[in-house]
């Protein structure tokens, strides 16, 4: 997926403008009024969502965001708004936070300023930003529009195509992307646009929208309206977020890691009554008792389903982050090459532009003068600068995280099974006696969440062992640095060097272990001294057969979901499982593409059970 950076400039008349596709970004009689009258007024809102529960607006074109800053002022001053607004955006060509704020409306300059502050990275893939306690959502799309249109995974009430003009970008208005995007109509949907081009109307007619010309704003006498009215029953797309007949109110939450914290935290935000059990005697005493780990996107060449998840979830990480100052250290983190191969192939991605033009501020290529200035050991080779990417306290993160929420937390006790009575969840300890109940239930237990959930499916676990060492023995070296494993040497001066990657048949002597900690470091770093290890912290990872993790909705249940399976980086999975959870459970515009959700719903391991 390709995204180019946005350009933008005043013309002649001081409108701002798009030298890539010759056009205004909004009418000259005003960004601001055609927004109001085309798009607002078109739709019929504010009425239009008054007293619901939630609105789903779709743009196609987002500019400088007109139309969104709009809406969310509208949203702001009407007193019977919806409960929440939840707004997805498609931009092939996002322009920069500053060039948002810089060439906004006067009338929105409050709105931009802050649209500006929150705005992302701009890679290609899907972004949500939050505003008014998360009761309004920004979902954009940084893509291609027909690829960004198949990627969707939720329907819409309002529908605002707004692109540059048909003459000037085609692509933004082809019968194809129309009807792809309209396919995504709700019952009653309607849509706006300031265009009444007869190809563009009859895209919209024959997705089963009523359309009709009416006045239109400014100096354009027309622009078009169009109400989802269908006569046929038309094919719909896949949208595995659709709105459900009823949201549970009350959830279950096994296991109280990574994982199971997230979840919790988010559905406890939403209003749900939040229960958690687990086994241990403490939040985080399974494989996130780790006291620190590394968190940073998995790049590859080719964009692939690791690097685009991993980058997701990185970025969800940060978000979430911010509400626990003191638990992170995210402000860049080094991964060297382990050969000049290695380094070849990274530079080649950023000569060539490969998979993308990576935003400097997400990752560059460092040289091993910069390595050595910041974290005061001399690499072998250079590497990458992961911005934004970094260490975090897990074990103590996970347990405040649990702390916080004031919701009843079970410990020392193991669900050893969950029945569906009566429309809820009862989960029964290992005597047959009921532990607790709720309407809905997350598995974030684990391998155990296989068994629990009932599918035939099973994960793996791969012990893994980090060697403890003592400060001493990595005198001089401050941060952390990844590669064939990574080196901690934390604030709280806790180091650590891993980590092994051990099968159930094939474990190594605790010698080996720690020797095979420290080469690998050793062949990065050659000063690093053969230092004894203190100890190990060890854990078991859990990991699907494909290597990705398993979240969504359990088939041929009802109401049970699960997240588990994150393998190697369950901190930078953790926030996608628990946004995803809460996504199809109400329905809404989801955190990733749906190509992504699919790869990791729990149904991909059932058919490969079958084939086995
Ligand atoms: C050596 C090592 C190093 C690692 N380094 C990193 C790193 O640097 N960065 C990173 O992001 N990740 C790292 N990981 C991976 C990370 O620790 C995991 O991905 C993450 O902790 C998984 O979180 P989870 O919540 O899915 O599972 P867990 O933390 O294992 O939580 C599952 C919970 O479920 C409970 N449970 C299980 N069965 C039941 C049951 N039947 N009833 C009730 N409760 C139950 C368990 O007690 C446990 O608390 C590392 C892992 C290891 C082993």
């Amino acid at each position: 997926m390709m995204i180019s950076s946005g350009k933008i400039q005043r013309d002649n008349r001081g409108c701002p403008y798009s030298p890539e596709f010759s056009d205004i970004y909004a009418s000259r009689d005003g960004a601001y009024q055609q927004a109001r009258f085309v798009f607002l007024g078109g739709c019929g809102l504010p009425e239009r969502w008054q007293g619901k529960d939630q609105f789903v607006i779709l743009e196609n074109g987002f500019g400088l965001g007109t139309n969104f800053l709009t809406v969310l002022r509208a949203w702001r001053e009407d007193p019977q708004r919806c409960e929440r607004l939840l707004y997805t955006a498609i931009e092939g060509f996002p322009l920069s936070a500053q060039d948002l704020e810089r060439y906004c409306s006067v009338e929105l300059k409050t709105e931009a300023k802050e649209l500006a502050e929150k705005w992302p990275v701009l890679t290609p893939g899907v972004h949500q930003i939050f505003f008014d306690e998360g009761k309004v959502v920004l979902t954009l799309y940084f893509s291609e529009a027909l690829q960004a249109a198949k990627q969707l995974a939720c329907s819409f009430d309002a529908f605002f195509p707004d692109g540059f003009s048909p003459k000037k970008n085609p692509a933004m208005w082809q019968p194809k992307l129309l009807k792809s995007l309209a396919a995504h109509a709700r019952e009653g949907s309607v849509l706006s646009t300031w265009c009444v081009a007869s190809d563009v109307r009859r895209s919209f007619m024959e997705s089963g929208f009523d359309v009709q010309k009416t006045v239109g704003f400014g100096h354009k006498s027309q622009m078009t309206v169009g109400r989802y009215a269908p006569r046929f029953s038309y094919r719909r797309a896949a949208l595995p977020f659709d709105r459900p007949k009823r949201v549970p109110r009350s959830v279950l939450v096994i296991g109280a890691g990574l994982a199971g914290a997230a979840a919790a935290e988010r559905l406890h935000a939403r209003g749900l009554n939040v229960t958690i059990i687990d086994t241990s005697f403490v939040p985080a005493g399974g494989a996130s008792a780790i006291r620190w780990g590394v968190a940073h996107a998995q790049p590859s060449a080719d964009d692939n389903f690791l690097f685009r998840l991993s980058r997701s979830g990185l970025f969800m990480l940060q978000d979430t982050l911010k509400r626990y100052p003191g638990y992170s250290e995210l402000n860049g983190l080094f991964q060297m090459a382990r050969d000049v191969e290695e380094l070849a192939r990274w530079q080649h991605w950023f000569e060539r532009g490969k998979p993308f033009h990576f935003p400097r501020t997400f990752l560059r290529l460092a040289d091993t003068e910069e390595v050595l200035e910041r974290l005061g050991y001399q690499p072998r080779f250079g590497g990458l600068m992961h911005g934004g990417a970094g260490i975090v306290s897990i074990a103590t993160w996970v347990r405040e995280r649990v702390n916080r929420l004031r919701t009843p937390v079970i410990l020392n006790m193991r669900v050893d099974r969950l029945e569906r009575q009566n429309g809820l969840w009862t989960a029964f300890d290992t005597f047959g006696a009921p532990i607790a109940s709720a309407e809905s239930a997350v598995l974030c237990a684990a391998h155990d969440s296989a068994r629990l959930s009932g599918l035939p499916i099973s994960l793996d676990q791969w012990k893994g062992r980090l060697t403890l060492l003592s400060p001493e023995a990595t005198a001089g070296f401050e941060g952390a640095v990844t590669g064939p494993g990574y080196l901690i040497h934390a604030p709280d001066g806790w180091c650590g060097i891993g980590a092994t990657y051990e099968s159930a048949d094939k474990q190594l002597e605790a010698a080996q272990a720690h020797s095979k900690n420290l080469s690998h470091m050793q062949g990065l770093f050659p000063q690093i001294p053969k230092a004894q290890g203190l100890g190990f912290y060890e854990g078991f990872r859990c990991v699907a057969s494909d290597r990705r993790p398993v979240i969504g909705k359990v088939p041929h249940a009802e109401d049970l979901y699960m997240s588990c399976a994150m393998g190697s980086r369950g901190s930078v999975f953790c926030e996608i499982g628990a946004r995803l959870i809460e996504a199809e459970m109400f329905g809404e515009p989801a955190p990733i593409e749906a190509d992504l959700i699919k790869g990791l719903q729990p149904e991909r391991l059932l058919s490969e059970e079958k084939n086995v």
